[in-house]
């Protein structure tokens, strides 16, 4: 075997077992096992969730609980490492289970030797070496290391989901070599694996980290820009990638010199699904071509018609606030146990009088921040939120939350935090009856920026949930530099309850994160009893959704409340 030691854990409520095993593995011969023992369940599990050991060893019986439910909890703690379980006789029916479970294998101890054992902890130990190296084939491109097109599909639909459930903008750049075909076949395909190595440095260099760059196949490449916060930005990485493609690439003590062509298409102003998104930007890009090469072109090159669209929008945008056309809903938050409503969360309405409709954040909030519009609106979100919350006080209605969404980026502008403590004083409010919301996603850009900032939030008093949980990109162990209150788990997750084991897990896992972390858990957007249910047998502390209530406008919520 190799020459770290293989780090294996054993959890065994039974002394005398774990004398035995231990003293089996040392009988194995010329191997290097470093054997930890654990004798009960909550311990095993704080160890197993530290993720430091390449196989565990568990054993049927742990007190009241089985080895197969700490098999379950490793899993949903996000363990990968081979499970091995080891029970005191035959059982066919645990046995079946234990594989059905995800178990690397199941061992009578009555019947191992040092043999037995080390055959199976080598064959554990492979499998799961040749399942990641499986794993990354299929995700990988094995030329340049760059995510091939599987995993490419599956980012661009993760992303452009996200997207429209934020309502941000997305950036999809499609990427062709000018000129590659001719060198390959003039130089040879080392020339070619040469330049296509070397662009796919080049163009890793040129993106930030939660962008991702992969290779569709021959000299074909596609750039995700989740999250950005204008068309500007994408211009810029456009440009920057062009740019650095243009130096000569050595090869066997010759320059070989390609361009690149890049075509540009944003969500949503290009395409509202993966599919046109794709097929659009591929048509920006041969129009790349077709002026020439080494260029970026984007898809609406009639900008015409996406800067007139945007503009059209944002002169509606601007006499919306003049004519009153914004307006507040409101969805009451209650407690799982006992159904009673002990919030609302205010959410943004536009009544667009010129269309006749009501138009839903996600259709005009990336305007609105784009352009800025989205500080004097905000503004008015929380004026006219804490009005609500007082109206609703002095009907009686007492201890009641409110929840205000603001982007990271409204945040951090300068100012933002005296206005909320100036708006929240003007309306006699208290400040702890103020929950802002703010998505999971935008913590980690700014990071540091956002630690000072939601520090103040809490020094003027007032609470911070991270919305949308889970869909983001936020490292777990960074969420303890935040003073975060409450976790709101996805509707995503929610709305798979009783269709996809993985997403009951996730939410699970999810409320337990947040109990252990000391904070609250809301789910979002529950529509079924049987989801409900779920949720309560899971401890989470309080839902919204439809099947509690929609948003509703200000006049429904006095009957919510049943006003004594
Ligand atoms: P969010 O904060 O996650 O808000 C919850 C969204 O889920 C709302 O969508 C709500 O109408 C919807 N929803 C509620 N119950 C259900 C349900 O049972 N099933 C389903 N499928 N959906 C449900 P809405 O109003 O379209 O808002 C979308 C997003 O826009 C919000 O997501 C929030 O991130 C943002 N937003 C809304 N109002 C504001 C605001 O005043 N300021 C800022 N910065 N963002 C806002
Ligand atoms: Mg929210
Ligand atoms: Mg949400």
């Amino acid at each position: 075997m190799s020459a770290k030691p293989v780090s294996i854990l054993l959890v065994d409520d039974d002394e005398d077992d774990f004398i035995l095993t231990r003293d089996l593995i040392q009988e194995i011969p010329e191997a290097s096992f470093q054997l930890t023992w654990r004798a009960d369940f909550d311990s095993a599990l704080e160890e197993i969730k530290q993720n430091r050991h390449d196989l565990y060893l568990f054993d049927y019986r742990l007190g009241a609980k089985t080895g197969l439910d700490l098999l379950h909890e490793a899993f949903v703690a996000g363990c990968v490492a081979p499970i091995i379980l080891l029970t005191g006789q035959g059982d066919r029916e645990i046995d079946l289970k234990a594989m059905e479970k995800g178990a690397a294998d199941f061992l009578i101890k009555g019947q191992i030797n040092s043999q037995i054992l080390e055959r199976s902890i080598r064959y554990s130990l492979e499998r799961y070496k040749a399942k990641e190296e499986l794993h990354k084939m299929a995700q990988y491109d094995e030329l340049t290391g760059l995510p091939n097109r599987n995993l490419f599909h599956d980012r661009i639909k993760s992303a452009v989901d996200h997207a429209s459930r934020q309502s941000s903008l997305l950036g999809l750049l499609f990427l062709d070599l000018d000129k590659f075909k001719p060198i390959n076949d003039t130089y040879g395909h080392g020339a070619g694996d040469a330049i296509l190595k070397g662009v796919s440095a080049r163009l890793s260099k040129s993106i930030r980290e939660n962008d991702l760059a992969a290779r569709l196949g021959g000299d074909e490449f596609v750039v995700i820009l989740p999250e950005v916060d204008s068309s500007k930005s994408v211009i810029a990485v456009a440009g920057r990638i062009v740019e650095n493609m243009k130096p000569p690439i050595l090869f066997d003590g010759m320059e070989l010199r390609v361009t690149t062509s890049v075509g540009v298409a944003m969500y949503p102003f290009d395409g509202a699904d993966v599919e046109s998104l794709v097929k659009n930007a591929d048509i920006a890009m041969y129009r790349a071509k077709d002026e020439g090469g080494s260029r970026y072109v984007f898809f609406s090159q009639d900008t015409d018609v996406r800067e007139g669209n945007l503009r059209e929008n944002i002169r509606g945008l601007h006499r919306a606030q003049d004519r009153d056309e914004f307006f507040l809903e409101y969805q009451p938050i209650y407690i799982i146990g006992s159904r009673k409503p002990v919030g609302l969360e205010a959410l943004l309405r536009w009544n667009r009088k010129d269309v006749e409709q009501v138009m839903l954040p996600g259709s005009f909030l990336p305007v609105l921040e784009e352009t800025g519009l989205i500080i004097s609106v905000g503004e008015w979100i929380m004026s006219e939120a804490c009005r609500e919350l007082r109206r609703l006080n002095m009907l009686g209605v007492k201890d009641l939350r409110m929840a205000v969404n603001f982007s990271a980026r409204q945040l951090r502008q300068p100012g933002v935090i005296d206005m909320l403590a100036r708006i929240s004083a003007e309306q006699g409010i208290e400040p702890s009856m103020i929950q802002i919301e703010i998505t999971e996603d935008s913590l980690m850009h700014h990071f540091q920026e956002n630690i000072e900032i939601f520090h103040r939030l809490q020094e003027i008093g007032m609470t911070l949930s991270l919305d949308d949980f889970g869909t983001g990109h936020s490292s777990l162990s960074s969420l303890k530099y935040f003073p975060i209150k409450r976790l709101k788990i996805d509707r995503s997750f929610v709305s798979n309850i009783g269709l996809e084991k993985p997403d009951e897990a996730i939410c699970k896992a999810i409320i337990s994160l947040a109990h252990n972390l000391l904070m609250q858990v809301t789910a979002e957007g529950i529509e079924t009893e049987s989801q409900f249910r779920f949720l309560a047998e899971a401890g989470c502390d309080e839902g919204q959704g439809r099947l509690l209530s929609p948003p509703v406008g200000s006049n429904s919520l006095e009957k919510i409340f049943t006003v004594g």
